[in-house]
């Protein structure tokens, strides 16, 4: 593949996306053009939507990450694809010589770039990347259910360090789009999981799959768990919520002895209850993205059905329409994850 011309949706600042025509570059070695074929809004998108990430991502820059697509060329030396293979890119791009790369912890190192923010994005009809951060997929596979390899890859990360075990008792704090992954794929391990959460349509759609709900605006979250653990609390519990009634109710739900695993990124320091954290010998672990492995368990996920993709997939529009498919997820109550179809002909 040598240049061709190709549309393009960048963000310009000020809530806007302006859909241009731009050059896509042939591969350098290492490198591998993919024709993209769907492209998630992430929570993070939503983030440098409103504005929040202007500093970092600034003002001409093609962002998204959770994609799907087929390889479209290939750059010298790379040997791992094949041309018109299906594939996903884990968005995730290492230094190699920082303490945490060289300790093999590369997802978080250093000096990290996450594709589609620290660079230019899968919202273009053909992203370059580099060959590393491919993961490819079955031929039967719908493109549009593997958009949901990313955040479901998120998902497969935190149950794997929660090293959640068959039967145990899980409560995921929170119902968004993260947080009904990780109860579907803690589900898929053999948890007994309930969801957490205040929102109405969010409740909804978590009883649609099959979950059971508390709302603790409507009623006492501990009690209600206690009563269903036999007064154990949950071996395992997600803070996805992101807020201080959460992190409150992380602990109060807790098992003695419970991992809790930190999920949500939050805006403040929140307050924590060390004291439980002594007294019932809690453990409070840390999960940030994805590594390999993950990928490879969100691919047979997703393959397997693990995940209801047509349900938690609420809308689906084409790149011209970038800037109402934002404006839209933004206001609606009702919407879980939106894609982008960037390449019509895929
Ligand atoms: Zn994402
Ligand atoms: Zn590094």
């Amino acid at each position: 593949m040598t240049e061709q011309t190709i549309s393009a949706a960048f963000y310009r600042g000020g809530k806007s996306f302006a859909v241009e025509q731009t050059t896509a570059p042939a591969p350098k070695p290492g490198e591998v053009s993919v024709r993209v074929a769907y492209c998630g809004i992430c929570g993070t998108d939503m983030h440098v939507y409103h504005g929040n990430m202007d500093a970092r991502v600034g003002f001409n820059r093609v962002i998204g990450h959770e994609m799907s697509g087929v390889v479209a060329a290939i750059g010298e030396g790379v040997d791992t694809v094949t041309l018109g293979q299906k594939v996903v890119v884990r968005p995730l791009d290492h230094c190699g010589d920082c303490p945490a790369c060289d300790a093999g912890h590369r997802h978080i190192c250093h000096k990290l770039k996450f594709l589609g923010l620290d660079t230019d994005g899968a919202m273009q009809e053909i992203w370059t990347v580099p060959a590393h951060t491919l993961h490819g997929l079955p031929d039967e596979l719908r493109l549009d259910h593997a958009a949901l390899i990313e955040p479901v890859a998120v998902a497969c990360h935190d149950v794997r360090l929660s090293q959640l075990k068959e039967g145990e008792d899980v409560v995921v704090i929170g119902g968004g789009p993260i947080g009904i992954l990780v109860a579907m794929v803690a589900r898929d391990a053999g948890g007994k999981v309930v969801v957490s959460e205040v929102n109405p349509n969010r409740l909804k759609i978590a009883q649609k799959l099959g979950f059971k709900t508390i709302n603790p605006a409507e009623a006492d979250l501990t009690a209600e768990i206690n009563a269903i653990t036999g007064d154990k609390g949950a071996d395992v519990v997600f803070e996805v919520s992101g807020t201080q009634p959460g992190v409150d109710a992380m602990t109060q739900v807790a098992a003695t002895r419970a991992r809790i695993v930190m999920v949500a990124i939050h805006a403040q320091k929140p307050q924590i209850d060390l004291f439980q954290f002594f007294w019932r010998e809690l453990q409070l672990i840390g999960a940030r993205v994805y590594e390999p492995e993950d990928y490879e368990k969100a691919i047979g996920i997703i393959s397997s059905g693990g995940v209801d993709a047509d349900t938690v997939i609420t809308d689906v529009a084409a790149l011209e329409d970038i800037q109402t498919a934002f404006e839209s997820l933004d206001r609606s109550p009702t919407a879980l994850k939106s894609l982008i179809k960037v390449g019509a002909d895929l």
